[in-house]
């Protein structure tokens, strides 16, 4: 595969402790459009186990977090044995909060992991992934350059897909799918969401809370529309920059 068959946009998603009923909604997108995404997953839950139903489709990433009162565990050895009882399979990683020391990547190696995207560059028009390579091995870093909850906080965003493109390399998208189903324009949007999941477990009651006009799920459904034709997962591009 030459780099000009690249797919313009990479799927990548950030589980963030999605209800199943978020996570099945995105799957099914996705699904209908038949294009390769990679969720990044946070827990175990019957949704995140339909999702290995379509390995064709979905790649299983891996997203701990290595912050205080984390749910992972209290020390990165707690939080890397309970990342990988969630994600077993995964060979790619980001990290929520998009954390990272030199001390993660050295034991992200430790673990098998080969792809990291952790690191966003807004809007770069040439994001060259980079190899970090340790006595006990190495892995590659694949920079990222949008996301969804970023691009909101902007004093303007923008709900264009034309605005990120990158060439040679493929734009690599990180989307949640809270802010999918919601079609989050702004912040306020997710806490009135996680107020409501305090309350209540009724569908219906979150659908009240989408916006209706412009916002993630618009360029969400742009994307996919792009990659109909061609996609790939995280660690299909990962492959195909194996030799960097
Ligand atoms: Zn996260």
């Amino acid at each position: 595969m030459s780099q000009n068959l690249l797919p313009p946009y990479i799927i990548t998603l950030d589980v963030d402790w999605a209800p199943d009923f978020i996570i099945d909604y995105v799957a099914q997108l996705i699904i209908d459009h038949n294009v390769k995404a990679t969720w990044f997953i946070t827990h175990e839950s019957p949704a995140i186990d339909r999702l290995r139903q379509h390995p064709d489709l979905f790649e299983i990433g891996a997203h701990p977090n290595f912050f205080p009162a984390s749910t992972h565990g209290q020390t990165p050895e707690e939080v890397w044995r309970q990342i990988r009882k969630i994600a077993p399979e995964a060979v790619s990683i980001r990290t929520h909060g998009l954390y990272q020391s030199t001390w993660y990547y050295i034991e992200a190696i430790r673990e098998g992991f080969l792809y990291d995207v952790s690191t966003l560059l807004p809007s770069h028009p040439c994001p060259a992934p980079a190899r970090f390579e340790w006595s006990n091995g190495s892995i590659l870093k694949i920079p990222f350059v949008w996301e969804d909850d970023i691009e909101f906080q902007k004093p303007n965003p923008s709900w264009q897909t034309e605005k990120i493109i990158t060439v040679p390399y493929p734009a690599i998208l990180n989307f949640h799918p809270v802010h999918i189903y919601l079609n989050s324009e702004n912040h306020l949007r997710y806490q009135n969401f996680k107020k409501l999941i305090l309350k209540t477990n009724e569908i219906s009651e979150f659908q009240r809370l989408r916006n209706t006009r412009l916002g993630t799920a618009k360029i969400f459904i742009e994307v996919l529309e792009k990659n109909a034709d061609y996609s790939a997962t995280l660690k299909e591009i990962g492959e195909i920059y194996k030799n960097l």
